[in-house]
């Protein structure tokens, strides 16, 4: 086989040659020349076994460092099991971002694989990058018996925390924990540096917690409070500082539903179903590390929790106190929009059907903007405290009965 790199006729192209050779793994080899994988592997590399017994004792007490890092990657849920080992996943677009862990890691225990497993569904192999350790190594350092040395270093944590898992969209920061108590420590340590998260109830699995900064200054405070630690870490700031291409993506949603029209003179007055379509359009630059706008699937969860569970099969007007009214198509965009620009602070347009011959097109405020605002007065008419607030009421009030009070005569 003859190495595309360096031109010479090898046995096997693996590893310990592409490494010595042009410092490629064989995955980022394959991409680098639209290879597929299963033609280069070596069938002994195909789910190999790692044995537990080959890695290096950890350290007994792991620099405050190191700590920071591990704790960093556990709040963000990239400290997994599998079998016998912990492992950190890696993305092979920042294979270095892997590597950079593993120097503070490797006190641990941790030591890097590229693995390479056929997928019996798809009949493929895939390879996975990731950092790996006994997982009896942790138990043995785990915080417990490091009790009389400080607290790992909170922004270098948090700094490691947003490298891996921090997503931008249109200028506020996203952060998809697995679990709450990380969420929680983030949002009280975060909150004493002067930052605000908002809890959003998208999370991506039931026990997960969704963070997203308030305000766009709050992303700018922690970026500038963290962006020394972020630069020390390769690829890290290109997710936040580099311009990439802008463009809108569209997600297009389905839900049946009834409803009518209060006071329409004509037949909209009576109850009709139909089948509304909606598009959801959110505008972005594309996400350098994830090649997207924003996930389809957050999109879809997104639309579906806050808006298809509460209208499909249910009578529009009945559904909410602020379409009671009118839940014509342009009072359901606006409060559709109100109920994902939380979620989605890039969305620019809404685009609703209600028959393939009417629909209407919608951009409301940004994100930054509706917080100043609040809800548009327009929804919010019967469900304002001043409604009945009125001195005309009196002239349709009913009167109380007065009460006569008869002197009692003299005696
Ligand atoms: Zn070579």
């Amino acid at each position: 086989m003859q190495c595309l790199e360096c031109g010479s006729a090898v046995a096997n192209l693996d590893n310990s040659h592409l490494l010595r050779c042009c410092s490629l793994t064989l995955q980022e080899y394959a991409i680098r020349h639209h290879l597929p994988l299963d033609l280069l592997i070596d069938q002994e590399l195909l789910n190999r076994t790692d044995n537990p017994e080959d890695y290096p004792r950890p350290k007994a007490y792991p620099s405050e460092q190191a700590r920071a890092i591990y704790r960093g990657l556990k709040w963000g849920g990239l400290l997994q099991k599998e079998e016998a080992f912990t492992i950190v996943p890696g993305e092979i677009r920042r294979l270095d971002m892997l590597l950079w862990n593993l120097q503070w890691l490797s006190e641990y225990g941790f030591l890097f694989r590229q693995e390479y497993r056929y997928a019996e569904e798809t009949h493929r192999v895939v390879a996975v990058n990731r950092l790996k350790v006994p997982a009896a190594y942790l138990a043995l350092s785990a915080d417990a018996h490091l009790s009389p040395v400080p607290p790992p270093d909170f922004l270098l944590s948090l700094a490691v925390l947003v490298a891996h898992i921090g997503e931008l969209q249109a200028g506020y920061l996203f952060l998809q924990l697995p679990g709450r108590a990380a969420g929680e420590t983030i949002m009280a340590e975060a909150c004493r540096h002067g930052i605000e998260f908002r809890e959003l109830d998208a999370a991506d699995q039931s026990d997960g917690l969704l963070l997203r900064t308030l305000t766009r200054s709050d992303t700018q405070h922690l970026l500038a409070l963290i962006k020394d630690d972020l630069m020390g870490i390769p690829c890290a700031m290109e997710r936040f500082d580099r311009k990439t291409p802008e463009m809108t993506v569209s997600k297009e949603l389905i839900f049946d539903a009834a409803h009518f029209i209060t006071d329409h003179p004509a037949k909209c007055s009576n109850l009709h179903g139909g089948r509304y379509l909606l598009h959801v359009k959110v505008r972005d630059r594309i996400d350098p590390v994830t090649g997207c706008v924003v996930d389809y699937g957050y999109l879809k969860r997104v639309a579906n929790r806050r808006v298809i569970d509460r209208f499909d099969h249910h009578n529009l007007n009945y559904a909410t106190s602020e379409l009671a009214w009118r839940s014509s198509t342009e009072m359901l965009c606006v409060f559709i929009w109100e109920q994902l620009i939380e979620y989605l602070p890039g969305l620019v347009e809404l685009q609703l059907y209600e028959t393939t011959q009417s629909w209407c097109n919608y951009s409301g405020p940004t994100l930054e903007a509706f917080q100043q605002s609040g809800s548009d007065s327009l929804l919010s008419h019967f469900v304002d405290g001043k409604l009945g607030a009125s001195q005309l009421r009196d002239l349709i009030r009913e009167k109380p009965p007065t009460l006569e009070i008869i002197a009692k005569s003299q005696p």
